[in-house]
């Protein structure tokens, strides 16, 4: 391995890539870091900033990067006005809100939830079947059996009423189709850098909206929805689960890191490689966002739309990404 890198180091990133099928960046690109950001989190979407403000107070105190990422993904996870993430969010086609998360720490830890219902926060389940099982995933009526024998509280199965308008809407028509660009995307992915250097990423989800009941998507497949390295870096990945799923989007973008590429290169990458594996990429939306060891961060979209919330010490600020199709 560590031949291999300084090979790739001495021979020249690009001609090195080619040989090993990688698409070429330029050197620029692979410079190591100026300085270290930390501690440091970012966060898919609009949404992201609140969530944010609730892992910067665990940031900021020194936290571990863990318990940020849960908190802070608790606090979209909370709020049934979100059309996307949570009880509040629009359902399945049969009128079920099915709820989908994984979460992921510096050990390389990592625990999932799949098609639970009825539960508010579905990271922290996660976080249970991480750190109280030997098992990495747990679903549908499983899923809820744990979560139920941990303490929390069974809510009832009742959509919340934009959402209960929305399906309804659906249901004359029928048509099932994901939606491009909307403002408000499915899924929360978030990954931070704690101020002792380790990373961790998390990410909750109803799922796309009016899907088939008992569709799961990437957010809840360790290394598709999210993938942490803490030797590396952490990504994370919005938009239709489907494609990023073909291509271990998450786990892609944290490889494309460890062999010398930026963040934002990373993600260009994966948009890359994703485009490729989906002929429909054009009627699709798919966004990654990646950070570092160094507290380097990067976003990619297929599509224009996609933006994200990045906190820092210096303050808590939406970026828009850049995109592969004009
Ligand atoms: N990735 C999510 C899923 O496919 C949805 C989204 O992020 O929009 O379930």
């Amino acid at each position: 391995m560590t031949s291999r890198r300084k090979f790739i180091q001495t021979a020249g990133f690009a001609g090195a890539a080619a040989l090993i099928g990688l698409p070429e960046i330029s050197l620029a690109e692979k410079r190591p870091a100026s300085g270290t950001t930390k501690p440091i989190v970012l966060s898919t979407w609009k949404r992201g900033l609140a969530a944010n403000d609730g892992a910067w107070k665990v940031l900021s105190a020194n936290g571990r990067a863990l318990d940020a990422v849960e908190k802070g993904v608790n606090v979209t996870e909370a709020d049934f006005t979100d059309r996307s993430v949570g009880l509040g969010a629009l359902p399945d086609r049969d009128g079920h809100v099915t709820l989908d998360a994984s979460i992921m720490d510096e050990h390389g830890s990592c625990g999932s939830v799949a098609f639970l219902q009825h539960i508010m926060h579905p990271v922290s389940v996660a976080r249970l079947v991480m750190e109280k099982t030997p098992h990495v995933m747990l679903v549908g009526e499983g899923a809820l059996q744990f979560a139920l024998e941990n303490g929390f509280k069974k809510e009832p199965d009742k959509l919340s009423p934009a959402s209960e308008q929305a399906w309804k809407e659906w249901l004359k028509k029928s048509e099932y189709k994901p939606v491009v660009n909307i403002e408000n995307h499915d899924t929360i992915g978030m990954i931070a850098l704690d101020a002792a250097g380790n990373l961790s990423g998390s990410c909750t989800t109803s799922g796309l909206a009016y899907k088939m009941h008992g569709r799961v998507g990437d957010s809840p497949i360790i290394g598709a929805g999210m993938y942490v390295d803490n030797e590396v870096g952490a990504a994370c990945a919005t938009g239709v689960g489907e494609a990023v799923m073909k291509i271990c989007g998450s786990f892609l973008v944290v490889e494309y890191m460890r062999q010398g590429m930026s963040p934002d290169a990373a993600c260009r990458a994966a948009v890359k490689r994703l485009t490729e594996r989906n002929p429909n990429y054009k009627d699709i939306q798919v966004g990654f966002l990646a950070l570092n060891k160094q507290g380097e961060t990067g976003a990619y979209a297929v599509q224009h739309g996609f933006n994200y919330a990045l906190c820092d010490s210096s303050g808590n600020k939406l970026v828009d990404a850049d995109f592969f199709v004009n």
